[in-house]
C-alpha cells in the first residue's frame, strides 16, 4: 500500500517570522465575508505576542484555554455555529497555540463547510467538502499537529481526528522566539513527543527509507537538545525543536506510531491524561519494545531531573483498565506496525491489560 500524502502549502521558519502574518493573511481577505477567525491559546492574552497579531475591527479574536481538557467536538461546532450565525464564513482560521489549538484551527476551518457535527468526520476521508483556508503558528512544539493531516478532537464515543488531506494547513509560520516561554516539564514531555515519534515510526514494519530520512534527523536534532553537550532550553536548541517537531510529524506519516501512542491514547481518553505526558508514562514501561530509544529516555529524564510517577495502576480498577485497553485494542494501524501483519496472534486485550499493569 502507498501512501499518498498532502504536505503544508507554504511554511515560513525563522526567527521573527510571526511578523510575515499580515502581508500572507492580505489576499486572503477578499474570500468569503472578509474577516479572520483568531484561535489563540488562553496563555497569550495580555501578552505581548497578543499585541502583535494583525487584526482587524472586523476579525473574531478568541482566547481559549486548553488546559482543562483535549479539543472536544462539542467545543468545535459549538464556535463554529456560533460564528456563523453572527458573521457568516470566515475568509480563513488563524490557530496560534500549541497542539491542542493546531487541532482546533484545523477542525474548524473544515466545519465552516461541513454540515452537522463534527462527529460525523471523525475517521479518514469522511469530510465532504473542502474547508476554509487556515494558518498555524505552533507556540511548544513537539506533536507534530503542525504538520499533520489531522485533527485529533474527543467526542462523547470517540477520541479520533478529523483525517484528510483538507485538514492539511495551507500555511504554517514557525518562529522559534515563540516556544522561549515553554515551561521546562512542558518543553520536555512535549519534545519527547517528537522523540517518541521517531522511535516508534523507526520500529515497525512500515518504516521505509522515506520516513527514516525524516525520523533520523528529528533523532539527531532531540539528541542534541536533551543530552548533547549544550542540552537545554536554549534560542538555538528553541530553532532545532521546531525543526524536529515537523520532521518527527512527517516520519511518522510516512511511517506509523506504536505501541506506546495505543497505551497514551487509552490513557488519554479514559482517565483524560494529556497526549505528550501520557506519552511519557507509558514509554517507560517499553524497554521490551523500543529498548535503544527506552535507554536514551531515561539519560535524558535524567539530564533534566524529570520524574515521572511509577506505580499508579495500583488507583485504577480493573474495569478503568479493561476501559483503556480496549481503546487501545482498537487502533489496529499502530500494533500491525510495532508488532507485524499477525499482531493479533500476539497482542489481545489480556496482553494490553498487562501492559497497562506495569504503569
Ligand atoms: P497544548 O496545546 O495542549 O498546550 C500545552 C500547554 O502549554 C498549555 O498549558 C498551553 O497554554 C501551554 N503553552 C503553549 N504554548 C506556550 C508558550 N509559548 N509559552 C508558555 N506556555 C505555552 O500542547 P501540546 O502538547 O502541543 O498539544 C496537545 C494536544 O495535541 C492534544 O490535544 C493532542 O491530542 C494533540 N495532538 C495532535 C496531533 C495531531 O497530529 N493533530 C498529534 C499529537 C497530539
Ligand atoms: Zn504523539
Amino acid at each position: 500500500m502507498h501512501k499518498n500524502f498532502k504536505n503544508i502549502e507554504k511554511v515560513v521558519f525563522g526567527r521573527g517570522s510571526f511578523s510575515t502574518m499580515e502581508s500572507i493573511l492580505e489576499p486572503v481577505r477578499k474570500e468569503n465575508n472578509h474577516f479572520f477567525l483568531f484561535v489563540v491559546d488562553d496563555y497569550f492574552n495580555g501578552k505581548e505576542l497578543a499585541t502583535r497579531i494583525p487584526s482587524k475591527p472586523e476579525d473574531v479574536v478568541r482566547f481559549i484555554d486548553v488546559d482543562p481538557h483535549e479539543p472536544t467536538t462539542e467545543q468545535i461546532d459549538a464556535l463554529r455555529d456560533e460564528i456563523l450565525a453572527s458573521k457568516g464564513i470566515p475568509s480563513g482560521v488563524v490557530g496560534i497555540g500549541g497542539g491542542s489549538i493546531m487541532d482546533i484551527a484545523k477542525a474548524i476551518s473544515l466545519m465552516f463547510t461541513n454540515e452537522g457535527s463534527s462527529t460525523l468526520y471523525q475517521g479518514l476521508n469522511l469530510v465532504k467538502n473542502p474547508g476554509i483556508y487556515h494558518l498555524g503558528v505552533p507556540t511548544i512544539s513537539g506533536t507534530g499537529a503542525e504538520v499533520s493531516m489531522t485533527a485529533v478532537l474527543t467526542g462523547p464515543e470517540k477520541k479520533l481526528g478529523l483525517k484528510c488531506d483538507w485538514t492539511v494547513f495551507n500555511q504554517v509560520i514557525l518562529d522559534p522566539e515563540i516556544i522561549a516561554t515553554v515551561p521546562r516539564d512542558k518543553w520536555f514531555y512535549t519534545g519527547m513527543d517528537t522523540y517518541i515519534h521517531c522511535i516508534e515510526s523507526e520500529t515497525g514494519i512500515l518504516n521505509n527509507a522515506f520516513s527514516h530520512a525524516y525520523a533520523e534527523q528529528a533523532l539527531k536534532l532531540c539528541q542534541e537538545i536533551y543530552v548533547g553537550e549544550n542540552a537545554g532550553q536554549t534560542p538555538e536548541n528553541d530553532d532545532k525543536l521546531m525543526v524536529a517537531s515537523l520532521m518527527g510529524g512527517l516520519s511518522l506519516t510516512y511511517s506509523e506510531v506504536g505501541v506506546c501512542h495505543a497505551l497514551s491514547y487509552g490513557l488519554s481518553k479514559i482517565l483524560g491524561e494529556k497526549h505528550c505526558y501520557a506519552n511519557c508514562l507509558a514509554f517507560q514501561h517499553l524497554e521490551d519494545f523500543y529498548p535503544h530509544g527506552f535507554a536514551e529516555f531515561n539519560a535524558m529524564l535524567k539530564k533534566h531531573n524529570i520524574v515521572l510517577p511509577k506505580g499508579i495502576s495500583k488507583n485504577w480498577t480493573d474495569e478503568n483498565i479493561t476501559a483503556m485497553a480496549q481503546v487501545a485494542y482498537n487502533l489496529p494501524h499502530m500494533w500491525n506496525h510495532a508488532i507485524g501483519a499477525d499482531w493479533k496472534e500476539k497482542i489481545t486485550l489480556e496482553t494490553i491489560k498487562d501492559l497497562y499493569k506495569r504503569f
